[in-house]
């Protein structure tokens, strides 16, 4: 089965950032097809990516299904470091807005009367 593992960027695809992570895994790199370990070792995203889901992988226990489970396991688990490293992203991005945005100035407070709900059933503590 010929996979390709470059997309039309030269960068490495899902599965070969998978490949990889599983070689680091079972500490067979050298197996690995050496364009792919030329490009891991120049490219920094590519590098940071593959390291990220090693990270995620070498904690999982994948003895009970064998010494190689499925590559689309390994892809999956490719995805939750992008949804993790995108929400950090996205959090980082709202703290350096509110932090470079001035507080606007607070209002005067103006005091409402709210009628009392005597028929609330969910008082709590009541
Ligand atoms: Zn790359």
């Amino acid at each position: 089965m010929a996979l390709n593992y470059f997309d039309q960027h030269g960068h490495l695809t899902d599965e070969g950032i998978a490949r990889y992570a599983e070689a680091l895994r079972q500490d067979a790199v050298d197996k690995l097809p050496s364009a792919i370990v030329q490009h891991i070792e120049q490219c920094e995203p590519c590098h940071g990516q593959a390291l990220d889901l090693y990270a995620l992988i070498a904690d999982a226990d994948y003895s009970a299904l064998g010494a190689l489970p499925a590559p689309q396991a390994t892809v999956r688990r490719l995805w939750v470091v992008r949804a993790a490293a995108a929400a950090v992203f996205v959090m980082l991005s709202w703290l350096a807005y509110r932090l470079s945005v001035p507080a606007p100035p607070t209002p005067p407070v103006v005091k409402v009367e709210t009628p009392v709900d005597t028929t609330s059933q969910d008082s709590p503590g009541a």
